[in-house]
Parts: C-alpha cells; sequence; structure tokens
C-alpha cells in the first residue's frame, strides 16, 4: 500500500487525489486546518457564483471515495509538523493554495481602512478568520487597487443590492452590513491600461446589469480600437465590455469607476484611510507602468487591495520570495515533498487549471513513490494525533456540518454558513 498526504483541501488538493485514487493500491489523506473542506472554493469563489461552486460536489465524490479521508480540523504545522508528515507518508503534498496577500508597500497602507482582498473575501464568505473583520461602509468613496478579476468581485459585492443576493450563500453579518453600507463612489485602480487587465469578459459583463450600479470608463483611456485585434480572443472581449461601459454611460446612485493609468502612491488620513494619492502612469516600451509625476486624490474611507496573492512559507520547505511560491522543480521540492496548485504555480489561471496540474502531479508522485516504502501511513498519523489529544473532523463530520448550513439558509439560498470553528464543532456536537 502507497500513503500520500495532501496538505489542503481546495481545488488544487481534491483534484490530485482524484488523479492519485484512479491508481488502485493508495490511501490518500486529504488534510486541513478547517473543520471544513474545498478551500477557495467556500472561503474564495465570490458568494454569487454559485454555478463556479458547484464543483465542490465533484470533489464530494472524490471524497467519498473508499481510498480518500478527509482530516478535517488538522494544523499542519502544530498538530502535526511536516517532517513528521514525511516519516509516515510515502509522499506529501502540499496544496495549500496562497491565502495570503502580496503587500501593498506604499505610505499608510497599514492605516485602519486598508484591507487586504484575502481579508476582505473571507469576511465576505465567511472564513472564520476574518469573520469579525468590520470593514468601514459608512464611507461614499471605495478604492479597490488592482486590474484582477479578484478586484471586480469586490466591486461588484460592494455595489449589489440586498435583494441581488438572492440565491447567494453571502454570509449573514456581510449581508447585513452591506444591506446599510453609504458606499457610492468605487474606483477600481490599475496601474496600466485597459490593455493590460487581468479580468475575464464574463466577471467584467456582470458589471453591467447592477440594479443600482453602472460602470463607467474614460473613452480617452482606450487604446485605438484597431489595436483590439492583436488581443487573444478572450481579452478583446473583455476590451469590449470596456468600450461598451465608455460609450453607454448610465447614469445610476452608484459608481464603479476605472481608474485606468492609475498608481497608488500614498494613503492619507487623521489616524484611517481617507484618501488615496494616485499618480497617473504611462506605458514604457515593454508594456510596464512608470509614473508622470502627476498625482490626484480619491476619497476613499476604505482601501481593498487586490494586487495578488503568496503562499505562505514553511520553515524548512525551500520558498522563491519573489513569487510567494514554493521553489520547486515542476513540483518536487524535496524527496517525498510536493507542491501544487497556486503553492506551486502562483495564483494565477482559473480553478479549472488546477485539474491538469493535479494530474501531473499525481503522475510524478505515483513515478517516485513506485510500490511504496511500506511506511506508517494513516494509522502512524491517528496514532501520533491521538496521543496529542487531536480528534480530527472526518468527511462524515463535515457532512452534518454541512447539512446543519443547508437547514439554516434563508429561502432560495443554498446555505448559511457557521463561520467559527466553534459553531462547526458544536454542530457535531463537539
Ligand atoms: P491577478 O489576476 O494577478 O491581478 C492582480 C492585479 O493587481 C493586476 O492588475 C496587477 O497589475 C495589479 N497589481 C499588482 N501589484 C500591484 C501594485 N503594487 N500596485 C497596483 N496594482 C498592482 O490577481 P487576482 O485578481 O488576485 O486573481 C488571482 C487569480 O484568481 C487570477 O488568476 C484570477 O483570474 C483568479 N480569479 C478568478 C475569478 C473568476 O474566474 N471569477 C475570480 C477571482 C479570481 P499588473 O498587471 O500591472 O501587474
Amino acid at each position: 500500500m502507497r500513503h500520500v498526504a495532501i496538505v489542503g483541501s481546495g481545488p488544487a488538493g481534491y483534484y490530485t487525489a482524484e488523479a492519485l485514487q484512479k491508481a488502485g493500491d493508495i490511501a490518500i489523506d486529504v488534510i486541513d486546518r478547517l473543520p471544513v473542506p474545498y478551500g477557495l472554493i467556500r472561503t474564495g469563489v465570490a458568494p454569487d457564483h454559485q454555478s463556479i461552486k458547484a464543483v465542490s460536489r465533484r470533489y464530494e465524490g472524490v471524497a467519498l471515495t473508499d481510498n480518500v479521508r478527509f482530516v478535517g480540523h488538522v494544523a499542519v504545522g502544530s498538530d502535526v509538523t511536516i517532517d513528521e508528515l514525511t516519516a509516515l507518508y510515502d509522499a506529501v503534498v502540499l496544496a495549500t493554495g496562497a491565502p495570503n496577500d502580496r503587500p501593498l508597500d506604499i505610505p499608510g497602507a497599514d492605516l485602519p481602512g486598508v484591507i487586504g482582498s484575502a481579508a476582505f473575501v473571507g469576511w465576505y464568505n465567511g472564513h472564520p478568520d476574518f469573520a469579525a473583520l468590520n470593514p468601514p461602509l459608512d464611507t461614499a468613496g471605495v478604492a479597490v487597487i488592482g486590474n484582477g478579476n479578484v478586484a471586480l468581485d469586490v466591486a461588484r459585492i460592494l455595489a449589489k443590492t440586498p435583494q441581488e443576493f438572492a440565491g447567494s450563500d453571502i454570509v449573514a453579518h456581510a449581508r447585513a452590513q452591506l444591506a446599510t453600507s453609504a458606499v457610492r463612489h468605487i474606483h477600481i485602480l490599475g496601474r496600466r491600461g485597459p490593455h493590460q487587465i487581468a479580468m475575464t469578459p464574463k466577471e467584467l459583463g456582470e458589471l453591467a446589469h447592477l440594479e443600482r450600479a453602472s460602470p463607467r470608463v474614460d473613452p480617452a483611456d482606450l487604446p485605438p480600437e484597431g489595436d483590439d485585434a492583436l488581443l487573444e480572443p478572450g481579452m478583446r472581449k473583455s476590451v469590449t465590455h470596456l468600450r461598451s461601459f465608455a460609450a453607454n454611460p448610465v447614469a445610476k446612485p452608484v459608481t464603479i469607476d476605472f481608474d485606468f493609468f492609475a498608481m497608488p502612491v500614498a494613503i492619507e488620513g487623521e489616524s484611517k484611510a481617507q484618501r488615496v494619492i494616485v499618480e497617473r502612469t504611462r506605458l514604457n516600451d515593454d508594456l510596464r507602468s512608470h509614473g508622470t509625476g502627476e498625482t490626484y486624490a480619491i476619497d476613499a474611507g476604505l482601501v481593498v487591495s487586490c494586487i495578488g496573492y503568496q503562499t505562505p512559507p514553511i520553515p524548512g520547505v525551500p520558498y522563491e520570495h519573489g513569487r510567494g511560491r514554493f521553489a520547486s522543480d515542476e513540483g518536487r521540492i524535496l524527496p517525498g515533498l510536493y507542491c501544487v496548485g497556486w503553492a506551486r504555480r502562483g495564483p494565477s489561471g482559473t480553478i479549472g487549471t488546477n485539474k491538469p496540474d493535479g494530474a501531473r502531479i499525481a503522475e510524478l508522485v505515483l513515478d517516485d513513490v513506485g510500490r511504496g516504502a511500506g511506511k506508517a501511513g494513516r494509522p502512524g498519523l491517528d496514532a501520533l494525533l491521538a496521543s496529542r489529544g487531536v480528534a480530527p473532523v472526518t468527511f462524515a463530520d463535515w457532512r452534518r456540518i454541512e447539512a446543519a448550513e443547508v437547514a439554516a439558509a434563508l429561502d432560495g439560498n443554498p446555505r448559511e454558513k457557521f463561520t467559527s470553528v466553534e459553531a462547526m464543532l458544536e454542530a457535531i456536537g463537539r
């Protein structure tokens, strides 16, 4: 029997488990520090994007196969170390994602009211680490920094009416706070131009259909239309949306302004964020932005920085600091230790990108592990955790938590999530 531990139960973890379990004679433990599975699907994907979240049914199918086991509420690093796992299992695959924000390195970034997207997204998605965030929504102006899909998620969630959350699983504390929000002017700041965005067409197109908010683009920021022909088809569609926002300004009470060629250089305010100082930029020949020295200010009591994520380093595990991910040779970190998904590639691509990634890492693992080295595997982990008084949450336990969340849902919503580890454990009688 071969024994594999996968650390992290998000998309990369379950796609790797799915590919590995087809090998038959193999026992796979999927370990997560939370008592609930699915990582980014549960706490990253926007609550009003239920069709994307539906992929968790596929991971459930994997979790329910005989050779895959969910080991929840076990923190690697404190309940068990990486060294202990590599001693117990033939292979350990780090599928820990990239849950930390890339730091926004400008003066004033530490003022209250400046929030990283990991925290903001975690807040509206009910991640226990961020349930108490209480972002300042008593402000008319908000700056959302970055031109990726996370910036779009954040702007859209801030702009929606309570009715527009029908059918979503946005958590009660976010629903309540957003319902009384004073936010009226949202600026999405991109340090480069419309042809350099990292936003996908479907997500951009949604902004045109918001009840009380309208997207606005300054026509002067758009390159000549003929240049769009040089873009790949997805980008061309995205830029077509921007052109349509520029051509059809609609008056609605909430505005979502795309500020292109706009680089935040400082955040100012009396003991909290009140305004963002933005420097206008131009693009160099290599399409990088550089400042022009001309600045303007945006009133913003809330600044959400959506400039990408990092994988948290683990002591003793080689790490690429510049890229914010583990250092690996195509997924091989050290003998017996692998990484997959955002922990391997960095935070890029869609949920689906993790499927081929998981398949490739599974292949490497199976090649390296051969028939297995007779390691202790599951029983060894169970004995170690029991000796420390750690009782893992099983997949059957999770299904009871899930049933309680479904039972608590508002009419038409899929679930009302528990937002603390204590409440999750209480739901299974602990
Ligand atoms: P992203 O796509 O990498 O975008 C990050 C943005 O931040 C870029 O526009 C980047 O601009 C900008 N940026 C970086 N450093 C900056 C700085 N110091 N100052 C100002 N701007 C800065 O990252 P993301 O939005 O976090 O998304 C992560 C991944 O998740 C992406 O693959 C995304 O597509 C995916 N995602 C998908 C969905 C969906 O499909 N619905 C939803 C959410 C996320 P430059 O280009 O100039 O570096």
